[in-house]
């Protein structure tokens, strides 16, 4: 493999996001191959046995097997530092491997973290559920509130765990805060940035440590794959990270890496205008429905914050309507807009959180969660927004609202 000739590092790690986007990372085979190669390879043959041998000892620069190293893997994981501004980036089988690794590789028995209650429902599991099992404290706090975490810290306290804006609450976390205090304590700050992605909003420039994402989301923003991805420092990636997950194996498929860098060509154009067709269809909603919770309206509590760190507001929004069977009569009345809980997605979708992601989590916690039974979801997608309006018009028009 390898780069077009006259292209070092020293030019191309200059590049603009949206350069980054479509040629970071890029290694040409010997065919000079425009598009990134697909190797469907799970191991590497050597020249001879002393070749073998001086690649496990990394003395040699090559691969030794996919769940450790793959070329086509290897370039979406250069594109996404690249696009991050990290030193770093190893790429997972999804979100949650991501998330799981993340937190396991820099915690153990005795530990502590903090935790923003608004979150996915399988991170709130990890923080619930599992890393307890292990003998992690967890305390959850509302991210609104950088005091909070602040109150929150122990003498254990290792890390702080978060996602902004968060889901599906939309609570807006202050990154420069909440990263700084972690970072006078000795803190390590992990923020889940599936829902703005590289492009609109990026937390190591707030003073993150670390950012861990659900390419599944707008990276790959078509509906198509799993995959996730954690961002750092080299320490960080190549010594804590690396030693679990070399081990414990959540690693992404060839096939599905390939399918994320072609997504990541079109993440600036999709992230722009889909958080510019969200903002078009949110104004439509204000004052139509009882409660909207848009970081891009004014009337978002925290809008000035979310706009002081986010390039733009994104793609997801939520919003209420008058309880559970409201909220089921509209997702049925839509026509257009699909029911599903996937986000990030180049079409619009929307979703039940108490009935469907947040399902799993019981009543109480779900409500001091902030997500109440008429609470929707809505991934705005690439189609012409005054179909999506339409859409919506026409359903809510049918609940009576
Ligand atoms: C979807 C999502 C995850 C989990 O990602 P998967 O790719 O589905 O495993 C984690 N965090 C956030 C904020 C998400 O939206």
């Amino acid at each position: 493999m390898k780069r077009k000739t006259g292209q070092d590092r020293s030019i191309t790690q200059n590049w603009r996001p949206a350069t980054q986007a479509v040629r970071g990372g890029t290694a040409r085979s010997e065919w000079g191959e425009t598009s990134e190669a697909l190797f469907l390879t799970s191991g590497y043959a050597y020249d001879c046995a002393g070749d073998a041998a001086a690649r496990f000892a990394g003395e040699q620069v090559g691969m030794t097997y996919s769940r450790l190293q793959n070329p086509t893997v290897q370039m979406l994981e250069e594109r996404i530092a690249l696009l991050e501004g990290a030193e770093a980036c190893r790429t997972m089988a999804s979100g949650m491997a991501a998330m799981t690794a993340v937190l396991l590789c820099q915690l153990e028995q005795g530990d502590h973290l903090v935790a923003g209650r608004a979150a996915f429902g399988s991170c709130r599991w990890l923080t619930d559920t599992l890393l307890p099992k292990f003998g992690i404290g967890v305390t959850i706090v509302d991210a609104r509130d950088p005091q909070a975490f602040e109150d929150a810290i122990r003498p254990e306290t290792k890390v702080f765990f978060f996602e902004t804006p968060a889901n599906p609450t939309m609570d807006v976390v202050d990154l420069k805060a909440v990263c700084g205090i972690a970072r006078e304590h000795g803190i390590v700050s992990v923020v889940d940035n599936a829902f703005a992605t590289p492009v609109l909003q990026r937390p190591l420039e707030f003073g993150a440590d670390v950012t861990a994402y659900s390419a599944t989301k707008l990276m790959d923003g078509q509906g198509r794959v799993l995959a996730g991805a954690v961002c750092g420092t080299e320490e960080f990636i190549n010594t804590t990270l690396l030693a679990f997950t070399r081990n414990t194996g959540p690693t992404l498929s060839a096939f599905n890496a390939w399918v994320v860098l072609k997504g990541l060509e079109t993440l600036d154009l999709r992230s722009r205008r889909q958080s510019e067709n969200a903002l078009a269809v949110g104004r439509f909603l204000e004052g139509r429905v009882p409660r909207i919770l848009h970081p891009g309206l004014p009337s978002h509590p925290q809008h000035n914050l979310a706009m002081s760190q986010m390039d733009a507001c994104g793609s997801i929004f939520a919003f209420e309507v008058e309880g559970r069977a409201q909220a089921h009569g509209l997702l049925d009345a839509l026509e257009l807009i699909d029911i599903s809980n996937n986000i990030g997605d180049s079409r619009s979708l929307m979703t039940h959180p108490a009935s469907t992601t947040h399902a799993g989590v019981d009543e109480a916690k779900r409500l001091e969660m902030g997500i109440s039974e008429g609470m929707l979801r809505i991934n705005v997608g690439l189609e012409d927004p005054r179909d999506v309006i339409d859409d919506l018009d026409r359903a809510l028009k049918v609940v009576g609202l």
